[in-house]
């Protein structure tokens, strides 16, 4: 093949020659087509794409003099052969595909074949890879409508640009571009070709789902909102979380969703938790979640004891909200880093904040009690069976002590949290992870019990309360963990957006008197706080019909017109971050008025979507930082029953 289809044919390159000779081609082939894998032609691979006709790729790999130190950028890894010939010229090829289905086999194939100096990213390349710009050079394999202003800011001086350019989405001449030492270009065109379209950003446009308007027909928001946004990879790129590294200043992170049945958003939040981790420091992870139940999770991840709490953890609706597989991989890392910790003060812990698992919480208090002081474990369990007659009807309580004959146990749990607050030196010995657990578990009663009475009464007075307890538990649990010099640990917080978007630029705060979770960090903590809200346009979403029901895959109704949602999905991003403190005035002044948004939670009804998800909220003041998804699929929940082996490494079984 290389003597007659690439030697033949006038390539001279001896490095290219000598590449080409050592890659075997056919490995790189789907199974069928292997034996035409030395075809003087383009071959067809999964997902409709091709691998390059041999001679093109050493072209391509001849006219970008390619030397042994260059650090090479390749959009279009497809098969991952053509990374393969010049990571054996290059000191390190980074490569980037848009199919997730293509990337994850080139790199299978490449780091089988022990191809190791080849990096192999999923995203849309069209966009280049500012993380580890400058290039010396960049190759694009497929074909462009034009040269992407990204690819050429991320070349070297002295660098070589090559890509097919063509105003036809089949037919393109080859362009070599040399930047010059002013920043200039030399461009030269080295004939024609006909490669698959470049599909991107920067490249020619699709969607699968939602036609996007052609960038003549934009309104100025839609482009000022292109402008200011800066696009990301896709959140399971090993390089997402390097584009939030500027949380890392903050002291408290809240990191939002719109939905609570997200896959996406459970992998973004996590990839970003783990950077501000790794980098910045951060050791508390605090999510919407019951405290009891997660406490069981801390202990697993730092390999401490908890309190019994007498029954398997987030086995209550909404059990996929936090027992799904994107939610486990993250736990399993967090388990391997702190197993990495020499000082388990340097370990990041779990914590739940939100004010259910009344239940979980009170057999925990009396597990805890029981050998510490028997007698104040028997008074626990006398005092905490005031909630008998409603276990099964929580929501009731309230409601029912005003007609008829039931006491209220007001009294019972207050004094049963005074009487932990007075002893609880003697029962923890100081030790602050059994502190914490006792005081919240016994504060979480008390606050629960308040929530169950004042919930029929008033639904702001009761969804305050909610939030002031996630307030006020996130503090407490900042004041068990601290940093080298003192000050409480840095601390991430995984809920909802209608929790972490300041309530005061939305309708909770403006017609509801309602406060929330981001408002009080924002009123309390100033600067030190950052607020990130998550939205999306399509695809499905993991919810239920009605309160109780078991979870579906739905389908994500297209936005309401006029709606935020609808503003992103007229841009061209898949992936973007605004952040508002980079935004121009024009862009600001827009974004301070009203847009409806969609807030779907652990129950979603596309039939009255109008009436039960859409809320009027204010951008530009609701959150610091708006991380959009144009299109998102469900979450996995795992099955209810969890096998014995799984049991073993992971407590959702316990
Ligand atoms: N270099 C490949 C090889 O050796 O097998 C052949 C590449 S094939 C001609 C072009 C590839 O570009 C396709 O796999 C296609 O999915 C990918 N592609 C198209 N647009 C892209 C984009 N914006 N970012 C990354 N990859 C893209």
């Amino acid at each position: 093949m290389v003597e007659t289809q690439i030697a033949g044919r006038g390539i001279k390159d001896t490095y290219v020659l000598e590449a080409m000779r050592a890659v075997p081609r056919e490995m790189f082939m789907p199974v069928g087509v292997d034996e035409l894998a030395y075809e003087d032609m383009p071959l067809p691979i999964e997902e409709d794409q091709t691998i390059s006709q041999p001679y093109i790729v050493a072209l391509m790999a001849e006219l970008a003099q390619i030397h042994p130190d260059d650090r090479v950028l390749e959009i279009g890894a497809g098969s991952g052969y053509a990374a393969a010939v010049i990571s054996l010229i290059a000191e390190h090829v980074y490569t980037i595909e848009r199919h997730e289905s293509l990337a994850m086999r080139a790199e299978n194939i490449l780091s089988d074949l022990g191809y190791d100096n080849v990096s192999v990213i999923h995203g849309d390349g069209s966009l280049g890879l500012p993380v580890e710009a400058p290039f010396d050079v960049i190759m694009v394999t497929a074909g462009a409508p034009e040269v992407p202003e990204s690819l050429k800011a991320q070349l070297s001086i002295g660098g070589r640009l090559i890509i097919p350019v063509g105003g036809h989405e089949r037919q393109q001449n080859m362009m070599r571009l040399i930047k010059l030492p002013d920043g200039d270009f030399k461009i030269e065109n080295h004939g024609p070709v006909a490669f698959v379209p470049l599909i991107g950003r920067q490249g020619w446009f699709k969607n699968n789902s939602i036609t996007r308007k052609e960038p003549e027909n934009k309104s100025p928001i839609v482009k000022l909102l292109e402008h200011d946004a800066q696009a990301l990879p896709a959140p399971d790129s090993p390089h997402f979380g390097q584009f939030f590294d500027h949380l890392g200043e903050a002291d408290i992170v809240l990191l939002g969703e719109s939905t609570h049945g997200t896959a996406e958003f459970y992998r973004a939040r996590a990839a970003i938790t783990q950077r501000l981790i790794l980098k910045h420091g951060f050791k508390i992870l605090a999510l919407e979640a019951d405290y009891p139940d997660v406490s069981v999770l801390d202990g697993f991840v730092r390999n401490r004891d908890v309190p019994d709490i007498g029954k398997p953890v987030f086995a209550r609706f909404p059990e996929w909200m936090w027992r799904n597989d994107e939610f486990l991989q993250f736990v399993s890392w967090i388990k391997a880093y702190n197993e990495s910790q020499a000082d388990p003060e340097n370990m990041t812990g779990i914590y739940g904040i939100d004010i259910y698992g009344l239940q979980s919480s009170i057999n925990a208090v009396i597990d805890f009690l029981k050998d510490k002081d028997p007698q104040l474990a028997e008074l626990a369990r006398m005092r905490y069976s005031c909630f008998e007659p409603w276990w099964d009807d929580l929501v009731n309580y309230g409601s029912t002590m005003l007609t008829e004959d039931y006491k209220s146990c007001e009294e019972d749990v207050v004094k049963m949290l005074k009487d932990v607050l007075l002893e609880r030196q003697t029962y923890t010995n100081g030790y602050a992870d059994n502190y914490l657990d006792i005081t919240r578990n016994a504060t979480l009663i008390a606050n629960a019990e308040k929530y169950y009475r004042t919930i029929f009464m008033s639904s702001a007075a009761s969804w305050n309360l909610r939030d002031e307890h996630m307030f006020n538990t996130l503090c407490a649990i900042r004041n068990s963990r601290f940093n080298s010099s003192g000050a409480p640990a840095k601390t991430v917080v995984w809920a909802h957006n209608s929790h972490i978007g300041d309530a005061r630029a939305s309708d909770m705060g403006v017609n509801r008197d309602e406060i929330n979770l981001g408002q009080l960090c924002r009123e309390n903590f100033g600067d030190k706080v950052q607020l990130v809200g998550f939205g999306t346009a399509s695809g499905t979403v993991a919810a239920a019909d009605y309160w109780g029901g078991s979870v579906e895959i739905k389908n994500i109704n297209t936005p309401m017109p006029g709606s935020y949602e609808d503003l992103w999905s007229e841009t061209s991003f898949d992936y973007a971050k605004l952040s508002m403190k980079d935004i121009d005035d024009k862009l600001r002044e827009k974004l301070a008025e009203n847009f409806m948004q969609r807030a779907i939670g652990v129950i979603y009804k596309p039939e009255s979507e109008m009436m039960s998800h859409y809320y009027n909220a204010r951008p530009a003041k609701q959150f610091d930082h708006y991380v959009w998804m144009h299109k998102t699929a469900a979450l996995t929940p795992l099955p209810q029953s969890v096998e014995q082996e799984e049991l073993e490494t992971y407590p959702f079984g316990i």
